[in-house]
């Protein structure tokens, strides 16, 4: 039985471990398309246009903006950042799920205009949690510390409308729970629209 795709949007504050768990995801689940979202930031060492990004100016991406074609868009960092509406519906169509990584203003419009939409937050267990792992990045300032605890704050209190809490204090058991939560998405009835219907045929064959 061929079912629709599962749109899943994972959210979480700098440093809660995002990365990883849905690095994960895509490579226990081949069915899991990423969202090529475009952006109006340079290109960083590595990054690959078309793979990573779809890289445009920001004329285009107001154009583009005006036009209709993002799902969702937000300026982030003073970048744009928007998901192509029609490419992530092509791929749901397929029955492709579809893995967005944005931030908490584009999932809140992915809500509307993808409804189904599963939306997942992922949680620290604690500040001092997370204080400590953004320290022990070894990459962030001071200053940035204090800039992304700052911002953590502000992006938990949008954490209320999401679908999905996870806790990520152990990552074997937020990974868990992700899996666990995606697959509970696969058997919702929007996701197996006709099963229902191929199964009740068959009492109206038997019937006759
Ligand atoms: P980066 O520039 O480090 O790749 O991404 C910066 C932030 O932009 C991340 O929080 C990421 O989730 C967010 N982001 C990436 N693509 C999109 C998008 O298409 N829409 C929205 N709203 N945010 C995005």
């Amino acid at each position: 039985m061929q079912r629709s795709g599962i749109a899943l949007v994972i959210c979480a504050p700098s440093g809660t471990g995002k990365t990883t768990l849905t690095k994960r995801l895509i490579a226990e689940f081949p069915r899991f398309a990423f969202s090529i979202s475009c952006t109006t930031r340079a290109p960083r060492s590595g990054e690959v246009d078309g793979r990573d990004y779809n890289f445009i100016s920001p004329e285009e991406f107001k154009q583009r903006r005006d036009a209709g074609f993002f799902a969702e868009w937000a300026e982030v960092h003073g970048n744009y950042y928007g998901t192509p509406l029609e490419a992530t519906r092509v791929l749901l169509a397929q029955g492709r799920d579809v893995l967005f990584d944005i931030d908490v203003q584009g999932a809140s419009q992915l809500r509307r205009t993808i409804p189904g939409a599963r939306l997942i937050y992922i949680l620290p267990p604690s500040r001092a949690e997370l204080e400590s792992r953004l320290r022990g990045r070894n990459t962030e300032t001071e200053e940035s510390v204090a800039r992304r605890l700052q911002a953590a704050h502000i992006e938990l209190m949008q954490a209320r409308w999401f679908n999905v809490w996870i806790v990520n204090d152990n990552l074997d058991q937020a990974w868990e729970h992700l899996r666990a939560a995606y697959l509970a998405a696969t058997l919702s009835p929007d996701c197996q629209t006709d099963l229902l219907d191929e199964l009740l045929k068959e009492w109206s064959v038997g019937a006759k």
